[in-house]
């Protein structure tokens, strides 16, 4: 009586573990299937593989594809300084840290290769702050008619590297993707090289309102319309102003604030190139 009393007990068990396994398993089945993720990039695998070759591998391996896509949840805002180091970073640096923000910078070579201003690049990624590349000219005629797009960018990742320790793999191109990397085999080329490109969202103009900073803050104020933003500013004296102002705008309005991680990447280019 008693042996079969604790049999059935056991097997009532197994029965309900049973059923709690098979629920948690569906409920991550339907987490996977809904999770938000932009619908074409190329996979961890695919990057090895020639280009022509991919989309067969993305029909095939569509979890790989989201698991590497997804973009964070709720509203986030991206904010990006653009054409550093500087004079300035230090300051950047500085109320970004009072105000307990991370933010993703875009440096050029050029700058990096000054001394005065490394103490402050190896800051930004102590504190927690991605630095990427934004070529090491800056010169649309030889980045995107002389093509020397990839080498410039690999160039000053090097340098980021040698001061930092640390191996970026996002890149700005210099006046946006758009004209620039119109051309399909440029843009070939840095798939290749492995190296993914983000521009905007919402453009700040603030390199032009250096004589009327609030302007900066109503032109991110009115972008602001979607849950992930990704903000172009520049290290320049009139951003800087008005930084704290950028930050309570989007403090009030309850986002967060990303900074951009290589293992959790997602495109962003005005081409929609799913591989960048
Ligand atoms: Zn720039």
């Amino acid at each position: 009586m008693k042996t079969n009393t604790s049999r059935k007990t056991i097997t009532k068990s197994w029965i309900i573990i049973g059923i709690v396994l098979t629920t948690i398993l569906m409920f991550y089945m339907r987490e996977k299937f809904e999770a938000p993720s932009v619908k074409i990039i190329a996979t961890e695998q695919s990057k090895q593989i020639a280009p022509k070759e991919q989309s067969e591998v993305i029909k095939e391996e569509p979890e790989i594809e989201k698991k590497l896509s997804i973009r964070p949840l709720g509203k986030v805002v991206y904010l990006t300084f653009d054409d550093g180091p500087s004079q300035l970073t230090g300051q950047f640096l500085d109320v970004l840290k009072e105000h307990d923000v991370k933010a993703t910078f875009f440096m050029q070579g050029a700058n990096l290769q000054n001394k005065n201003f490394q103490d402050n690049v190896r800051r930004a990624t102590s504190e927690g702050h991605y630095v990427g590349a934004h070529s090491m000219t800056h010169n649309s005629k030889r980045l995107y008619t002389e093509g020397k797009f990839v080498e410039e960018m690999n160039e000053t990742i090097a340098i980021i590297h040698e001061i930092t320790g640390e191996n970026p793999k996002l890149i700005r191109a210099p006046y946006g993707s758009v004209p620039g990397l119109d051309n399909e085999q440029l843009r070939n080329q840095i798939v290749e090289a492995n190296i993914k490109v983000w521009d905007w969202t919402i453009d700040s103009l603030d390199w032009k309102l250096k004589n009327n900073p609030y302007q900066i803050v109503e032109n991110i104020r009115n972008g602001t319309t979607r849950d992930i933003e990704v903000v172009l500013m520049h290290e320049v004296r009139q951003t800087l102003q008005v930084l704290p102002n950028i930050i309570s705008f989007y403090k009030e309005r309850g986002y967060k604030f990303g900074v951009y991680n290589d293992f959790l990447h997602f495109p962003l280019n005005f081409h929609n190139d799913k591989r960048l």
